[in-house]
């Protein structure tokens, strides 16, 4: 599943600046010693449950004997209860409560339990559907083929809004799938049946018990409404010549299918599935698998579209939409038909052209990578005009967002290409990793997010090779970013215990998607990557069509290595990584006691912690792969691992003097940060102002990064950081000029309200000056606006880096070359800013010339077709200093149809990311937390996303308290933000407090020399 990262940092935001503090829960922090008590109080809870069991039993047989004697009524006609289930759960225990089986537990009624009894399993569903897209209802009938592995009288799946009409059981016959020959012919009495809406479970309780080995069949008929949002099976629109277009698609990750059809709603329960759909003939139907039969009824001009069956899938990626949708095609080599389908104007106008050709080379490139086929004839990729998320990865049916997927050349910047091409990289991994293969539980989730996060970045690679994006990008957008969440208390670990259908959702977050992609790419630089391909094929190849667990991955990998003599556990090694919340901090200093040589270093690790009130003495311990080179003014040496288990080790290295200095994690492979003695640091500093070529590009961007955090955090003087991007004039690659930008736009949120703000702007254009002059503005040449299989991309990237800073931070020929674009624009009417930079030439615009500019921009946002355009303008909207005009846009966001419901939230945390707008976005996010929180509080990643994005830049005591003031009055049950939000903005208060006046006094002492 792709999540919506729209990024967060106004006219600061380079692509990769998604959200800063993004998603995270908190769930207990599970480490491996809690493990062990949990083992410990298993063992004890088991010989309780035991017990209880047993008396229980004895109890519910009294209970059942009187049950059986009142409650044979009319429900109890042999075979068949028609009496209506309604959507409410108006069942709900009606009997069982009466009886008061308070004694009684998970055994006698297991809907009680948030998880499905594992009594019975599901082989096949044949599900037929009647789609009424005229009042948006439809109605079905499912026959679900079970298998009984225990003995029970009940059935327990998942329903969730149904209107269940009918219920019947019968016996298929033993686990052959042979009919019974009884007289009856197979009919089971239903006792009775009843939604369980606590749970969002179905129960029907059978006069007899099924029996293990057996096969029975479940006939359920219902019907249920389309749904107005953006989950289960639900409806969309669009405009068409003048005319709304209506389409229906389903969203079932993570547990919406039980709201189209009662199904067994957890992805271990893998069956096939046989579709059939029935609609009026002017639509056309799609599914996961190719149409096996269509015929058309000509009274009353529906059409009956039967798919092929699926091969054994769980219930999450099972999709189907019904749509007027027109379609482009394309095979791949190996015969499976790839075809994108969107609105009828977007395939006109070619805009899918782009994903459906690199959707055939990805097929090809994993194919070949994982060595494993993709599995299904075909794979249909659809783009719709709404959707909760950027993508869902639906096996042979992917489902996008138009603007994730629909690309118009003409207009489109390369971010916004390279963040398309990067979802669909992502959801065509899926195909293997997710659907082929699927986590056995939601605690997992990263095992199928993580991947995918990781291959964006090594599957976009395979496609343009030159943008480096799996050595490059791949640390400012993911593990840069990620460390900043994971380095707060309130942050957990990537395994997380869930049971509850509410946490469920929670699991897809940053964490999960990017801290598990951090983790892989290690893993992947510790094995090789041969071997860890081989491990990967392994894995895919034993799992397939069924699930997995982390350990089952471990095991596979851990034997990749020792077929090659490797003898690493991978499982002990990665336990640390995935149990434990957070990261450490590796601190590599040169020996200076005298007890040993000078060739031996010290290397300790601790808990990276921002806060540090809160950093107690944790006793968390990571197996660390630290990689270290000895380098000096001319060479580098190979770099050499280190495994550190310990708290403290001391290790030999290659003999060094007083001018050679130490870098550790080469190449920023591994998850943690890395801390040097002083001494060092001033060295490495010295090494990147004389010559930075010596150090790779991912180093040289793990420097800042890493220098800055570890300031931030109270582990390093705050001049440090300062002296080292004093290099940065001479610096050419993009890359750390990205991870310097990301750490000054921080800081610049800390200080853009303090007095001497002006130090530090004037610091920070200092550097920036001479690289921004050299590049310069991209010029304008036709035709290649947009194109980024031609362009340059780094350089490209840089140029638009430097003109970003520039501009952001007060640049004043930035600034009039940004008005000259506009004024031209307005005068000529014709748009001739080059794409790429158009975000933030509008904002800029916006915020420095006056309203007839942002009623402009207001006009072109409205006549705008292209999405990426649209999206551009409206938060160029937010960049002006009028804050009569920002109330107004908040205003019209929130009350009129103007501005597209999923835009909302951006609008407000723009108006937020403005200097001007803070107080008016967090004030009015206050006021209007009731109407928010009721129509984005379900969608928890946007609800939390607005709640980091208006109270980041908070960093008074005053702001710290309204803070704690709105948790304490209306935060309840916003979730894990609000929590995370406090700890960021004690950080920030508590930065003010401690380090700020040694971070101006370092300023302003306006070292000539920063080496000084
Ligand atoms: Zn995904």
């Amino acid at each position: 599943m792709g999540l919506n990262d729209t990024s967060p940092s106004a006219m600061r935001n380079g692509r990769g600046l998604s959200d800063q503090w993004a998603e995270a829960v908190v769930i207990r922090p599970r480490t491996t010693e809690h493990h062990i008590t949990v083992h410990k109080r298993l063992v004890l809870g088991f010989a309780l449950s035991i017990l209880t069991l047993i008396i229980v039993t004895a109890v519910a047989v009294t209970l059942s004997v009187r049950f059986e004697e009142c409650s044979i009524g009319p429900d109890g006609v042999a075979g068949e209860d028609s009496s209506r289930g309604g959507g409410s759960g108006r069942f709900n225990g009606s009997r069982g409560e009466r009886t008061g089986e308070r004694g009684e537990d998970e055994a006698t009624q297991p809907w009680r339990n948030s998880r499905l009894p594992s009594s019975i399993r599901p082989r096949h569903y044949d599900l037929r559907l009647a789609v009424y897209m005229d009042n948006f209802t439809f109605s079905g009938e499912v026959s679900i083929e079970l298998e009984c592995i225990n003995a029970t009288r009940v059935i327990v799946l998942h329903a969730d809004r149904l209107e269940i009409d009918r219920v019947s059981v019968t016996l298929e016959g033993g686990a052959s799938g042979r009919p019974a020959n009884r007289p009856s012919g197979g009919s089971m009495r239903v006792h009775r049946h009843f939604l369980y809406a606590a749970n969002q479970m179905y129960v029907v309780i059978l006069h007899r018990e099924l029996k293990p080995m057996r096969v029975y069949r479940l006939n359920v008929s219902y019907e249920a409404a389309i749904e107005d949002e953006l989950l289960g099976f639900f409806r969309s629109s669009y405009i068409m010549q003048r005319e709304r277009r209506y389409l229906a698609v389903t969203q079932f990750s993570p547990i919406h299918a039980r709201k189209a059809f009662p199904c067994f709603d957890e992805p271990v329960y893998k069956a096939t599935f046989s579709l059939t759909l029935r609609h009026d003939a002017q639509y056309l139907s799609l599914s996961n698998m190719p149409l096996h039969s269509s015929s058309l009824d000509d009274e009353d001009g529906w059409v009956t579209n039967e798919f092929a069956r699926t091969p054994r899938m769980s219930t999450y990626y099972l999709a189907w939409a019904v749509c007027n949708f027109t379609y482009r095609e394309t095979q791949t080599d190996g015969g499976v038909t790839l075809r994108l389908y969107a609105r009828p104007d977007a395939i006109s106008s070619g805009a899918g052209d782009y994903a459906l050709h690199i959707t055939k080379r990805l097929l090809g490139f994993y194919q070949d990578y994982f060595q494993v086929q993709y599995s299904l004839p075909k794979l249909d990729l659809l783009a719709v005009p709404k959707h909760p998320y950027s993508a869902m990865e639906n096996w042979g049916l992917s489902v996008f967002v138009e603007q994730k997927i629909l690309l118009d050349a003409e207009v489109s910047s390369s971010s916004y290409q390279m963040d398309l091409t990067m979802v669909v990289v992502h959801e065509i991994c899926h195909q293997w990793f997710g659907d082929l293969v699927t986590p056995v539980w939601w605690e997992d989730v990263w095992l199928k997010e993580g991947f995918a996060h990781f291959f964006e970045y090594v599957g976009t690679d395979f496609l343009f090779p030159k943008w480096n994006m799996e050595k490059q990008r791949f640390l400012t957008d993911v593990l840069h970013e990620v460390m900043l969440l994971d380095g707060l208390r309130s942050s957990h670990p990537i395994s997380q215990e869930v049971e509850q259908a509410a946490d469920i959702n929670r699991v897809f977050d940053w964490i999960a998607y990017k801290k598990g992609a951090a983790l892989i790419r290690m893993l992947a630089n510790v094995m090789g990557r041969s071997l860890f391909q081989k491990g990967l094929k392994d894995y895919l190849l034993s799992h397939m069509y069924s699930n997995a667990a982390r350990e089952d991955l471990w095991s596979k990998l851990t034997q990749a290595m020792r077929s090659e003599g490797r003898d690493i556990d991978m499982g002990d090694m990665m336990d640390r990584w995935t149990l434990q919340m957070g990261y450490p901090v590796i601190t590599i200093s040169k020996n200076q006691s005298d007890q040993l040589p000078t060739h031996y270093i010290t290397i300790s690790q601790e808990h990276f912690l921002y806060g540090q009130e809160v950093r107690t003495n944790d006793s968390f311990l990571w197996k660390v792969p630290l990689t270290v080179s000895v380098g000096n003014v001319t060479i580098l040496s190979p770099e050499r691992l280190i495994w550190i288990n310990n708290n403290t080790e001391t290790h030999r290295i290659s003999q060094t003097d007083k001018e050679t200095w130490l870098l550790g994690n080469i190449n920023q492979t591994g998850y943690f940060r890395v801390n040097y003695d002083l001494h060092n640091w001033k060295l490495l500093i010295q090494q990147l102002h004389t010559n930075p070529q010596i150090i790779s590009v991912g180093n040289r961007a793990g420097l800042i990064d890493d220098a800055f955090n570890l300031a931030r955090a109270g582990y390093l003087p705050q001049s440090i950081p300062l002296q080292l991007i004093g290099y940065l004039p001479g610096e050419t690659s993009f890359l750390p000029w990205h991870a310097a930008s990301r750490v000054l736009y921080q800081l610049d949120k800390l200080l853009d309200r303090t007095d001497e703000y002006s130090l530090f702007s004037d610091y920070v254009l200092k550097q920036v000056a001479s690289p921004y002059h050299q590049m310069g503005w991209p010029s304008n040449v036709p035709g290649n606006e947009g194109n980024i299989l031609q362009a340059s991309y780094q350089a490209d990237e840089l140029q638009r880096e430097l003109i970003m800073l520039a501009c952001s931070f007060g640049h004043k020929q930035c600034h009039r070359q940004a008005i000259a674009y506009i004024s031209d624009w307005i005068s000529s009417n014709k748009n001739r800013i080059p794409p790429n930079i158009r975000d933030f030439v509008y904002c800029t615009g916006v915020s420095l010339m006056d309203e007839d500019v942002w009623e402009f921009i207001w006009m072109k946002f409205h006549s705008s077709n292209a999405v990426s355009e649209k999206k551009i303008l409206l938060e160029a909207l937010t960049c002006s200093d009028n804050t009569f005009l920002l109330n107004r846009l908040l205003n019209l966001s929130l009350t009129s149809d103007l501005v597209p419901q999923q835009d909302v939230i951006d609008v407000i945390i723009h108006v937020g990311r403005n200097p001007q707008g803070r107080n008016l976005a967090w004030t009015y996010f206050r006021e209007k937390w009731d109407v928010l929180n009721a129509r984005y509080g379900e969608a928890l990643f946007m609800n939390s996303k607005l709640i980091s994005g208006v109270t980041e830049f908070l960093n008074t005591e005053k702001e710290l308290n309204e803070l704690k003031e709105f948790i304490q009055s209306s935060g309840v049950g916003a979730g894990p933000a609000l929590p995370r939000a406090l700890e960021i903005v004690e950080g920030n208060v508590h930065w003010h407090r401690v380090h700020r006046q040694q971070f101006f006094q370092w300023l302003r002492k306006a070292p000539s020399s920063v080496l000084g």
